[in-house]
Parts: C-alpha cells; sequence; structure tokens
C-alpha cells in the first residue's frame, strides 16, 4: 500500500470540477486519507514548488497556485503515486493521453487542473507539508 499527494489546484476549483475528480479518484479505488481547501500564499507556494526555483515559470507558476483556493489531499492505494499521475496525464494537456483529467480539462501548461507527486520522497515531503498527524485519517 502507497500514499500519495494530491491537489485540485486553483483553475480546478474555481471551474467547478472537484466533484469530477473525486469521481475519477473513487473510482479507481483509491481512497481519501486527508482532505482540506487552502488558499497559498505566495510564500507557501514558493515553498511547496522550490525544486523548481530556477526555471522560467516559477513565479507564473507560484501567482497562479496562490491565486485561489485549492483542494489539497493524501490518496492511498496499491502503486498510488504512478496511478495517480496517470490518471493526471502528461503535463502538457495536449501531450496528455485520452481519458487523463488534463487531457480532458486542462486548458494550459500551466493551469492543468491537478498535481501529484512524482516519487515516494516527494509524497512525504508534500504530505508533510500541508497536513499533520490529526488531519489524517
Ligand atoms: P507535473 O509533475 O506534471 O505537475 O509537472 P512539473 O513538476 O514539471 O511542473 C510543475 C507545474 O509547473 C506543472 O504542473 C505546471 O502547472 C507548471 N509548468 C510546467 N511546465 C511549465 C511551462 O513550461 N510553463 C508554465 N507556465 N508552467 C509550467
Amino acid at each position: 500500500m502507497q500514499q500519495t499527494f494530491a491537489i485540485v489546484k486553483p483553475d480546478g476549483v474555481a471551474r467547478g470540477l472537484i466533484g469530477d475528480v473525486l469521481k475519477r479518484i473513487e473510482s479507481a479505488g483509491l481512497r481519501f486519507k486527508a482532505m482540506k481547501l487552502v488558499h497559498m500564499t505566495k510564500a507557501q507556494a514558493e515553498g511547496f514548488y522550490a525544486v523548481h526555483k530556477a526555471r522560467p515559470f516559477f513565479k507564473s507558476l507560484t501567482e497562479f497556485m496562490s491565486s485561489g483556493p485549492a483542494l489539497v489531499m493524501i490518496l492511498e492505494g496499491e502503486n498510488a503515486i504512478a496511478r495517480w499521475r496517470e490518471m493526471m496525464g502528461a503535463t502538457n494537456y495536449k501531450d496528455a493521453a485520452e481519458g487523463t483529467i488534463r487531457r480532458d480539462f486542462a486548458t494550459d501548461i500551466e493551469k492543468n487542473v491537478v498535481h501529484g507527486s512524482d516519487a515516494p520522497e516527494t509524497a512525504a515531503f508534500e504530505t508533510s507539508y500541508f497536513f499533520n498527524a490529526f488531519e489524517r485519517v
């Protein structure tokens, strides 16, 4: 059993896509271990995406991620990290496979609706960035 960290990004929340995303997670048999809405400050978004500090899109990305509420979650299931990444689709929705969340809903390489950890180490960091022990079931 593995846990991963997921976000419905501010574009997804603003566009009313929470229900669609959660339905796909439930249908895939992944279980929710924690969930809440957060409106990140710019500094909190910079901390979350610190690995991308040197990228040209860092300023724009952290402004976007702090532009409104996002739904942050911990998901659990067998092979959850890879399975959630597969359900999300490629970063650029234009390259994303059919039936993935980004292919179906994203409008932009940056505003791509969802986030998912890419490895166990990042899942551990991202999970503890947002949730304490009392917020996890
Ligand atoms: P992910 O793991 O698929 O989310 O992709 P990355 O870790 O490479 O990038 C993190 C996030 O930065 C992506 O989900 C996008 O929101 C954004 N992003 C990635 N590449 C670009 C880009 O070339 N331009 C812009 N504006 N945003 C990007």
